[in-house]
């Protein structure tokens, strides 16, 4: 058996309930070892050009990597990938939580769903024998209830439980895929393609661990790491804080979008902080399988309007973000709620709040009355009015909740009278809560990222800003970057710098690892350090350089379906928000991303990652990065 994996990746049709095992040469590991790289070796071959994401010629495919389950923190994430029902470009999310690893151990590399079953069903994998079973019972609960059901069922208190909720199964376009009742494959609907295949759940347990190569290795590792992050202060404030801990500094950069996206500082910030959230409603701190750090928050409310469920864990930076500065809120109470009912049925917080704030947008402009809310008063800071539209919009019960469950590009498109100029999406993917007018960099990949606008798909600008510490920089310098820019630009150098990252971060969500522990600056481990993780993990002799070339090629194989399915340039655009100057308070106040700026940073961008300058991957570049086979699959 090869080091770090099974050798097995299962195969199920939903349509005769057949299942089969595929067992790839090593060649295949090595070159894809896991993640959306895995799964699009499979979604280009298999899903045809022009199918209907939410069809059953669309492939749902579910990969950890080789490194997934080894004893080191930061690698229990998993990926699921499919045609998008928001973009019909590709869709792509991650998730952590202790499902990742025991997938991993219940005997297989990945799982790829075909096809539409006739009936709901759920699939078991316990030791390595995978079955699928009726799940009509388990339609209509929530995801908590669903979670522990399914734990009886199977009989066994340690099974993972990954599901959709309610909500994918009327049709919200928004759903995710939830393990643990609280860990979200949140973006891009993969949760809605989930159930156009009548697929409820996954439930996994076993004991089948992998061979590590080198257990020494990994065990000195895990010292290391750890020894080298004393001195980092970012580390030691993700642990205590969590993500949450990262509020008051984006509100200082002038990075906190409030009331959609219109300022970059928000005057309830520290309402809505981590240090608040700690003094407050923590309850404890939880983690993933087997990581030090224990960023996961778990927050509990029992009293007063706004309660809150220590089973649904707490909500992230980006979640207190869109239901909080975004929506212009600063009650944390109502905004963990919020994070509760996006668990409990399922969908994405980030495109949630967002298409709320955006309502509100709309709302205050005019754009929609009382008629179109049913009377609720959908303004800025109504806290009650946010909670209400999003219990209308995860259960699609009024006509407002319909309109804004297909998201905000669609529900722009149903309101018009300028309606989308209140929209902050790319590829109709609403963007998280971290500001191109700040991070100007992240303007560039916004646009770019195949799967729409995303913020763990690139290193964020204030580590390649003058100032930034010799600690971080010298990090940087493994993949090639010593060189500061100013703050607010978007030179040649930060362009090479976004593409850079961008290979790292996509090398990272190959290998299915957290982006708090491994990563280009401040984490745990750095580039040097995944590479010999991954090399202690599987014994092949992978460098840091291998795995940048890894990163690349996931972007490649993602931008050549997007192009076969029409993509190109005039999609890698921004919202037309985001080239206005920014009102309110702060360093950002008055900023925008110039256009021209940002149309020189496409032409560098095209370059530098292979591309014609229309966006579309050239073949010489497949070729050199091992995947000439998907040329076939380019635009004549
Ligand atoms: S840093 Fe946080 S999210 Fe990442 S693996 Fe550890 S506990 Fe999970």
């Amino acid at each position: 058996m090869p080091y770090g994996y099974h050798g097995k990746i299962l195969h199920v049709y939903l349509e005769s309930g057949k299942m089969e095992v595929e067992t790839p040469p090593e060649s295949f590991y090595r070159t894809y070892m896991g993640g959306s790289a895995m799964a699009l070796y499979y979604i280009l071959r298999e899903v045809p050009k022009g199918a209907d994401p939410l069809g059953p010629e669309n492939l749902l495919t579910v990969f950890p990597s080789v490194v997934t389950g080894a004893p080191i923190s930061g690698q229990s994430r998993i990926n699921v990938n499919a045609k998008s029902p928001m973009s019909g470009a590709i869709g792509d999310s991650q998730a952590g939580g202790f499902f990742p690893a025991e997938f991993k151990f219940a005997g297989y590399d990945g799982v790829i769903f075909h096809g539409q079953s006739p009936k709901w069903v759920y699939l078991t994998i316990i030791d390595g024998k995978p079955e699928l079973h009726d799940a009509s019972h388990l339609l209509g609960k929530v995801t908590g209830e669903v979670d522990k059901m399914l734990k009886q069922e199977v009989g066994d208190e340690k099974a993972q439980v990954m599901q959709i909720g309610p909500a994918a199964e009327i049709g919200v376009r928004f759903s995710g895929i939830i393990n643990m009742a609280n860990r979200m494959n949140g973006r891009t609907g993969m949760g809605l393609v989930m159930a156009s295949k009548k697929l409820k759940a996954i439930v996994v347990r076993g004991k089948n661990r992998p061979q590590i190569a080198d257990s020494k290795a990994l065990a000195a590792l895990n010292k290391t790491g750890p020894a080298k992050s004393a001195a980092n202060p970012d580390v030691d404030g993700l642990a205590k804080l969590g993500t949450a801990g990262v509020v008051m500094f984006q509100n200082m950069i002038g990075s906190l979008p409030t009331r959609n996206y219109n300022e970059g500082q928000f005057e309830g910030a520290e309402a809505i902080s981590g240090e608040r959230m700690a003094e407050t409603i923590l309850k404890e701190r939880d983690t993933c399988y087997a990581c030090i750090v224990r960023c996961k928050r778990v927050v509990e409310i029992t009293e007063g309007k706004f309660t809150a469920d220590p089973y649904y864990g707490g909500a992230e930076y980006e979640t207190i973000s869109t239901f909080g500065s975004y929506c212009g809120i600063d009650d944390l109470a109502a905004i963990s709620h919020a994070h509760q009912i996006c668990d409990m049925y399922g969908v994405d917080s980030i495109s949630c709040g967002a298409t709320i704030a955006f309502a509100m947008e709309c709302y205050e402009k005019g754009i929609i009355t009382k008629e179109d809310t049913g009377g609720i008063d959908l303004r800025f800071g109504n806290a009650d009015a946010m909670i209400e539209v999003l219990k209308q919009i995860v259960t699609k019960s009024t006509p407002l909740g319909k309109i804004l469950a297909e998201g905000s590009a669609r529900a722009a498109q149903v309101w018009g009278k300028g309606a989308d100029e209140c929209l902050i999406t790319v590829k109709n993917e609403e963007a998280p809560a971290h500001m191109p007018q700040s991070k100007r960099s992240l303007a560039l990949i916004y646009a770019v990222n195949p799967f729409g606008a995303d913020h763990q798909s690139s290193e964020h600008d204030p580590y390649y800003e003058e100032g930034v510490a010799d600690f971080n920089l010298d990090r940087l310098k493994q993949i090639g970057l010593g060189n500061p820019q100013p703050p607010f630009s978007l030179t040649p150098e930060k362009v090479r710098f976004g593409f850079l990252g961008e290979c790292f971060y996509s090398m990272m969500d190959t290998l299915t690892v957290c982006q708090f522990v491994y990563g280009p600056t401040w984490c745990l481990y750095d580039g040097e350090d995944t590479a010999a993780m991954v090399r202690a993990v599987t014994g092949w002799d992978v460098t840091l350089d291998e795995l940048m070339k890894l990163g690349h090629r996931r972007i490649a194989l993602m931008r050549t379906f997007n192009a076969r399915e029409g993509f190109s340039r005039k999609d890698d655009t921004l919202p037309k928000k985001f080239f206005k100057p920014l009102v309110g308070t702060g360093p950002t106040a008055g900023l925008a991303v110039g256009r021209e700026e940002f149309e020189a940073a496409l032409d560098e961008y095209y370059k530098l990652a292979g591309m014609t300058n229309d966006g579309i991957p050239k073949k010489e570049t497949l070729e050199q990065l091992g995947v000439g086979w998907a040329a076939e699959y380019l635009p004549a």
